[in-house]
């Protein structure tokens, strides 16, 4: 067994309480004791004088699913954030269930390739075989999954409108029991998106009752984030009263500039009567004022009217920008158009992939009109997405300062990143400087609230919610997952439009009592674990 002391470092313990100054000692995977002053040899000493000594952060909102499969190195962006813990099957998608049929397994790629990155195929159909072949990858930090009901429905249904059948509700629900036994944190759902749009409120309380008996959490990409976020919150808390599930609220925030100082504390308000008669609701978010997508989101429906290959066709020419335009003019109702709800200086190129448009690239749509001559948002828009063939991204600047500081400060909200793995070479900056994002900006600048509490949204309740045994805390008997760092130096360095960039100042970072990062360097192994919930 090999030992690890952390000597005279400010202990944060993860529950919110204020520092001590003390020693960590940790044996093999544990931590042994935590006190000032300790006497023992170590194989390897960290001395920690001046230091934060905090729990490994835990993301419990990352689509890195796939990628223990088929990338080396995608564990640095999380490790030199202090991300120890990962919770991934978020907004509904989960790698599995995946269809045997070829058809439906098409289907299924396209719905979560943007979401999850690029197509992989092995020989994984189950819950219970996604966790079997994730045990036996190397994983550079603790990976919990949930199922995603917007998978399991593809499997079941494929993504057809039509009623859930009473076969197809008992099916959905054998499945997710199974995963549940299998070690599932709980069932995400992804209420926005296509197939689970479709569903009724009726069908959610008929699909998830498997997850009342334990108290299992539901985490929810809610129906609707803009004009509808209040009542999408309602139909959470109808649906979590029902079922006797704990209720948690993904990426909490409210979209589009009229509903910015009003709706989210119409929502709050929601949440805080459903948690006074004694729902367990709560919420995260992440630290950005902005979401990321997809240009050709932008575009109607009525436009695409089924086909994207002929819409591209279309924006080739003068006629077809014309017809996008008049279209877009036009008044939709339950779409989020962004022209209309943001306004053009509010939409940003963020990525490009044709070299000849990269002089577009971090600039909002209304900026890149005046400086490059087009007639409007829309020829510019049209343009990108023809010359891309609909590859371009946007960064969304969809939400208010003051909002999201009002969701950070709630006694009841955790941090979390929502990082998105589609192939790209301009991710959302939240990828790579979510956290340390928290510690610079929400404490250190802005001093929204202490270290201590910030430390706490990131380890301790975060553990609580996904029910990670002996996780997120500093305490003896638990698993050493450890970070130490600099207050004042640990920093995001990820932006707009630099995003693919490390965050830095992290010391250590310590995943099952061994050093993935010493000196802000990763060091070569893989120390996490596939954890399963015992419910
Ligand atoms: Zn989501």
């Amino acid at each position: 067994l090999s030992t690890l002391l952390i000597k005279n470092g400010c202990v944060y313990d993860g529950l919110g309480h204020a520092e001590i100054r003390a020693s960590v000692l940790i044996r093999d995977d544990m931590i042994e004791r935590i006190a000032p002053n300790i006497d023992a040899h170590a194989d390897i000493e960290i001395d920690a004088c001046g230091k934060c000594v905090t729990p490994g952060f835990i993301d419990i909102h990352r689509h890195c699913d796939i990628k223990p499969f088929n990338s080396d190195d995608f564990g640095y962006a999380m490790l030199a954030q202090g991300i120890t813990t990962t919770v991934v099957g978020n907004c509904g998608i989960s790698m599995t269930p995946f269809s045997t049929d070829h058809v439906a397994a098409l289907e299924m790629h396209n719905y979560y390739d943007p979401v999850l990155g690029p197509a992989y195929t092995p020989d994984i159909h189950t819950f219970p075989q996604y966790m079997d072949a994730l045990s036996l990858r190397p994983l550079p930090l603790n990976f919990a999954a949930l199922i995603g009901a917007g998978s399991v429905k593809a499997t079941v249904k494929g993504f057809a409108d039509t009623p859930f059948s009473k076969d197809e509700l008992q099916k959905t629900r054998s499945i997710f029991d199974e995963a549940l036994m299998a070690g599932a944190a709980g069932v995400s759902v992804g209420i926005m998106y296509q197939p689970e749009c479709y569903n009724t409120t009726r069908d959610y309380i008929e699909m998830l009752k498997p997850l009342g008996k334990y108290n299992t959490v539901v985490a929810a990409h809610i129906r609707d984030e803009a004009d509808g976020m209040v009542g999408s919150v309602a139909e959470m808390i109808e649906i979590g009263k029902a079922v006797g599930c704990a209720i948690e609220i993904s990426h909490f925030k409210s979209c589009n500039k009229n509903n910015w100082n009003r709706d989210i504390y119409k929502a709050i308000e929601l949440i805080e009567k459903a948690r006074a008669d004694g729902l367990d609701i709560s919420v995260d978010l992440y630290p950005y004022d902005c979401g990321s997508t997809s240009l050709s989101t932008l575009l109607p429906d009525t436009f695409v009217a089924g086909s994207m290959e002929n819409a591209l066709k279309k924006l080739g020419t003068p006629g077809g920008i014309g017809e996008y335009r008049r279209l877009g003019a036009e008044k939709y109702h339950g779409w989020d158009h962004w022209e209309k709800v943001l306004g053009w200086d509010r939409i940003i190129i963020s990525g490009v992939s044709n070299a000849h448009n990269k002089k577009y690239q971090g600039k909002s749509v209304a900026q890149s009109v005046k400086e490059y001559g087009f007639t409007d948002g829309c020829e510019l828009v049209g343009y990108l997405i023809h010359d891309e063939c609909g590859k371009t991204a946007l960064i969304n600047r969809t939400m208010c300062e003051s909002d999201i500081e009002a969701a950070a400060k709630l006694p009841y909200s955790i941090f979390i990143s929502d990082s998105i793995y589609a192939q790209t070479d301009t991710p959302h900056p939240r990828m790579y400087g979510a956290f340390p994002k928290i510690i610079r900006n929400y404490v250190n600048e802005r001093h929204l609230f202490p270290l201590e509490t910030a430390i706490c949204k990131m380890t301790g309740m975060p553990a609580a919610r996904m029910k990670l045994d002996r996780r997120g805390v500093l305490k003896e008997g638990y698993f050493a997952d450890v970070n130490v760092f600099e207050k004042c130096k640990f920093k995001d360095n990820a932006t707009f439009e630099q995003p693919a960039q490390l965050a830095t100042g992290l010391d250590c970072c310590i995943v099952n009592g061994r050093l993935a990062l010493k000196d802000g360097k990763p060091t070569s192994g893989n120390f996490g674990r596939l954890i399963r919930i015992n419910h």
